[in-house]
């Protein structure tokens, strides 16, 4: 019987941060920012994401302003990244949800609330899923939970540890994977598999042979 492949998670997650010794992938610390960088982040690459959040900030110099500005006008400052209309019409829900309920475009006041009271406050906002409230939830908060994005259900598919690598998870599914990883591992590990899944691990061919993962990879195994 395969033993179970959570068994060498913290394994993993040492050989990634050898592999990545810098943690930091952009993210921000009010969380307010970091849902609108992360809506930008989806299905779309780093560099384009990085600038189109400069643009957007450039547009809306205070997100309180977020509700007004024009939809067309948001989609254009979000231009490459791709998207465009249907991430304006998530910030511009997102915004208005919170003119609505806290007179500011702040989600500062999650900080005093559970974790799972504000997951599910930000799961209200229509178009935004679990991994970018989780992203919310773990940079800008503090908050010990698992995004589990594309490149790492990616790796964690092709290594064994995940059963599926597709593109969206469920809350619930979400749920059970973070509960099998050590709440201390889980900011680290997420940081380290976005990173390993952006360079090594990569959709299509992926670079196997300068992998520090290979020797416990079930792709690996069944393809070399
Ligand atoms: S060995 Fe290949 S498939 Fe497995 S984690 Fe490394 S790069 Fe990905």
């Amino acid at each position: 019987m395969k033993a179970d492949p959570f068994n060498n998670v913290a394994e993993v997650t040492e050989r990634l941060e050898e592999e990545y010794p810098s943690s930091n992938l952009g993210n921000k610390e009010r969380p307010f920012d970091e849902l609108v960088y992360t809506v930008l982040a989806n299905r779309t690459r780093e560099e384009y994401y990085q600038r189109a959040f400069g643009r957007v900030k450039d547009l809306v110099k205070d997100w309180n302003q977020l509700p007004d500005v024009e939809d067309e006008d948001l989609a254009a400052a979000i231009g490459d990244a791709g998207l465009g209309r249907k991430k304006a019409r998530t910030l511009k829900h997102a915004a208005s949800l919170l003119q609505n309920d806290m007179d500011e475009v702040s989600l500062d006041f999650l900080e005093n609330m559970s974790t799972e009271d504000a997951e599910d406050y930000l799961l209200r906002i229509r178009g935004v899923g679990p991994k970018t409230v989780k992203c919310v939830l773990m940079y800008a908060l503090d908050r010990t939970v698992f995004p589990v994005d594309t490149n790492c259900a990616r790796v964690g598919n092709r290594t064994g540890w995940l059963e599926s690598s597709a593109r969206r998870y469920t809350k619930a599914q979400m749920h059970r994977i973070e509960e099998r990883v050590p709440s201390r591992l889980r900011r680290s590990l997420h940081i380290r598999l976005v990173q390993h899944g952006r360079r090594t691990c990569t959709d299509g061919k992926p670079h196997c042979d300068s992998c520090p993962l290979n020797d416990l990879c079930d792709y690996y195994e069944a393809n070399r």
